[in-house]
């Protein structure tokens, strides 16, 4: 094992949510000092792999296994090369990412992680949203539907719909039926707002808006199968208003400011 200690090592980066513009420097200048780089082809921007020198060999994941992933990984390190290993948005949600840290963990592989711009989060910029409103919510749940992998029960959709904080659902827009049933079995009402971003900051890029009541349609007439961001919650269009923020009110006093009020 320990000849595998070799200089080599794995950079997991966030590729950012499609946008090439939109990884951070960090994790472009891994990029550019690759040796090799394993990128989810299924969502990655292509584009981005022309920061890497025109030798370095790029690998399409979505053709692997995890098996195949690691033995890339394993080879590579052992001749002494640095591995970046592309990940669309950010790493930390449904990267998958955990089996291959702890493959690395066992074989004693150094490895870093450079976090990513979500697609939850360029999906709130395509919209011009704020998740956290005062009065509204401030709280964001980041979910999924289950699918054809299961989520525990606990978390079931119509079970986190019950707090009616603002939400963002993954990998579920080929559900959208099924998905609106949960939310409206868990409490929010029909005339809720939700949003659906496809491809947010891809040229292409697609936002509906509705409500509970129109979105199924909206999804099914825009065609909508892939590759979206479901949001929910009364942050989308606050009827009733919401509390301005305590940071910037000139009666507050704070840390930085002091407020006119005593
Ligand atoms: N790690 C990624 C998520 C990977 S799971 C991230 O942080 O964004 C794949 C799911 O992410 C898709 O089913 C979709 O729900 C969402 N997604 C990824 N890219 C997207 C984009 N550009 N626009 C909208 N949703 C996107």
């Amino acid at each position: 094992m320990s000849q595998k200690k070799a200089n080599g090592k794995v950079i997991f980066v966030g590729a950012g949510p499609g946008d090439p513009e939109l990884i951070t420097v960090k994790g472009s200048r891994a990029l550019e000092n690759a040796d090799r780089v394993i990128y989810a082809g299924s969502l990655v921007n292509p584009t981005l792999l022309k920061l890497c020198r025109p030798e370095t060999p790029v690998h399409d994941s979505a053709h692997l296994t995890l098996e195949e992933v690691l033995a890339l990984m394993d080879e590579g390190t052992r001749q002494g090369e640095t591995i970046v290993r592309l990940h669309t948005g950010d790493p930390s949600m449904y990267g998958a990412v955990k089996e291959q840290f702890d493959h690395l963990d066992k074989e004693s592989i150094p490895y870093t992680v450079i976090p990513g711009v979500s697609s939850v989060f360029a999906a709130a910029a395509a919209i011009k949203r704020e998740f956290t409103l005062p009065d509204i919510s401030q709280t964001l749940i980041l979910t999924r539907m289950a699918g054809r992998t299961p989520v525990p029960e606990r978390e079931a959709l119509a079970n986190l719909a019950k707090h009616q904080a603002s939400m963002a659902i993954f990998l579920s827009v080929q559900d959208m039926g099924a998905v609106v049933e949960a939310l409206l079995e868990g409490g929010y009402p029909a005339a809720t707002p939700i949003a659906v971003i496809a491809k947010a900051s891809w040229p292409d890029e697609e936002v509906l808006l509705g409500t509970l009541e129109t979105i199924v349609e909206k999804v099914k007439v825009a065609g909508i199968r892939k590759q979206a961001q479901i949001l929910v919650g009364d942050f989308l269009d606050p009827v009733n208003g919401y509390a301005r923020s305590k940071l910037y009110d000139p009666t507050f006093t704070h840390e930085y400011r002091q407020g006119t009020e005593k």
